[in-house]
């Protein structure tokens, strides 16, 4: 046994396309450079900044002094499954949600995984939008399945449509992953859109996998438009991916969804079973608190203000500051996506370069687009205090400018010969 070295490691081929998250390596970066001193402000991670609302973490500590630190059920304790269950009921005013049916994992991120796990599996193609949030085609990666990117349209806040997604369709096609409100774009999609896929996958009996974790970081009134909002004779290949992380400031508690038909809940939960058991007992007590508290939901309402105010000032200040930049004006989740490519130039020739430059000229960490499969675009997330966003604006907008300087000026130099 040797702990240095690589003792000849081959990695196995299920890891022939894996690479590390890009969102979180620039967090990671950002926070090295913090550390060593560096005035960084990072607007990489996807991550609220506000603490966990206080009944929420009240009862995560009450379930540790009650003793619940031991394996939970696998499929997950039935206070949360059930509150879980009423609250995207009342969502969709008030349609049938079966507790049985949802499986609770470690993160979003798990619930999805375990999907794209039973659900696919080798020479499956599955649909993805693109750009698209960084983990969902290494998942379909990780299943043996193939994602295919189906780009979305700019002039349509880079969303797909039926024609799009029928366009891109062959006869290995198993599925679409569809995340609305969107991460990397903050797009939202309408009831009418949602309703035309869901259609689409049914008639064609592809299963429709919908991240919904965003639902209700929405900037219009009521929680953005949902598959739940559909009838039930829709939904019968439909698997709902929900989570507290983004909506109730709990990233750390690890705690996520899946809404899922029977049979594909029951495999979901025997898959588990074999790789992590139930999620974290204590912080499914806490999960549990975030539904149907009146002073959660005042602070939810607070939290998505906030977001809203930030979402503000990101938009008008690109509209005065940055007026030659394309961008899509966000309806919900907290991102901001724009296009970066009008200024690349020299050694900035693509989206990586444009990040690597920023963060060493300007000590602002953003997300190149790479990370969401167009190296045209770069994320902002406006997940941070008005402060930072702020200084982070004065910063972007000089690097910006700086570049598209040095631009004309060579371009004006090349004209004079
Ligand atoms: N889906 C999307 C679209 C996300 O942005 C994230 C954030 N990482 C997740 C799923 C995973 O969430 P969680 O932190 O609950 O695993
Ligand atoms: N989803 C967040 C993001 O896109 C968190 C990082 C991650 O899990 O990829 O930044």
């Amino acid at each position: 046994m040797t702990t240095s070295g690589d003792g000849g490691f081959t990695p196995s081929r299920n890891l022939r396309h894996l690479q590390p998250s890009a969102t979180i390596a620039v967090t990671q970066e950002a926070s090295r450079r913090r550390a060593a001193g560096e005035n960084i402000i990072d607007l990489s991670a996807g991550e609220p900044d506000f603490a966990t609302p206080r009944p929420i973490a009240e009862r995560g500590i009450r379930a540790i002094q009650d003793g619940k630190t031991h394996y939970p059920p696998n499929n997950g304790i039935l206070d949360l499954r059930a509150a879980v269950a009423r609250h995207l009921s009342v969502l969709s005013g008030g349609r049938p949600v079966n507790a049985d049916n949802i499986v609770v994992s470690t993160g979003a991120k798990q619930a999805l995984f375990n999907t794209c796990f039973v659900l696919f599996g080798p020479n499956d193609a599955v649909l993805i939008p693109s750009p698209a949030w960084v983990s969902y085609p290494q998942m379909v990666h990780l299943a043996r399945g193939e994602p295919v990117l189906v780009p979305g349209d700019p002039e349509f806040g880079l969303k797909v449509s039926v024609k799009d997604l029928e366009a891109a369709t062959d006869a290995n096609t198993r599925g679409v992953l569809l995340c609305s409100p969107n991460n990397p774009t903050g797009a939202v999609y309408t009831h009418g859109e949602l309703r035309a896929i869901v259609e689409w996958t049914a008639k064609r009996d592809l299963w429709l996998i919908a991240d919904e974790i965003y639902r209700l970081i929405h900037f219009a009134p009521g929680p953005a438009p949902s598959v739940l909002d559909l009838p039930d004779e829709l939904l019968g290949r439909v698997v709902v991916i929900y989570g507290v992380s983004k909506t109730y400031a709990m990233t750390g508690w690890r705690i996520g969804f899946a809404l899922a038909p029977p049979e594909v809940a029951k495999s979901i939960a025997a898959l588990q079973s074999h790789v992590t058991s139930g999620a974290s007992h204590p912080a499914q007590f806490a999960a549990a608190a975030a539904f149907g508290d009146e002073r959660v939901e005042r602070d939810v309402h607070r939290m998505v203000e906030r977001f809203g105010r930030r979402r503000e000032m990101v938009v008008s200040y690109f509209r005065e500051h940055l007026p030659g930049m394309e961008f899509v004006e966000p309806l919900g989740a907290f991102y901001f996506f724009f296009r970066a490519d009008s200024c690349f130039h020299g050694d900035v020739q693509d989206a990586v370069a444009f990040c690597q430059r920023l963060i060493v000229d300007e000590g602002v960490a953003l997300v190149p687009g790479e990370a969401f499969g167009d190296a045209r675009w770069v994320r902002l997330s406006f997940a941070a205090s008005e402060g930072d966003i702020g200084e982070a604006l004065v910063r972007i907008a000089r690097f910006i400018n700086g570049l598209l300087q040095v631009k004309e000026a060579a371009a004006a130099g090349a004209a004079r010969g």
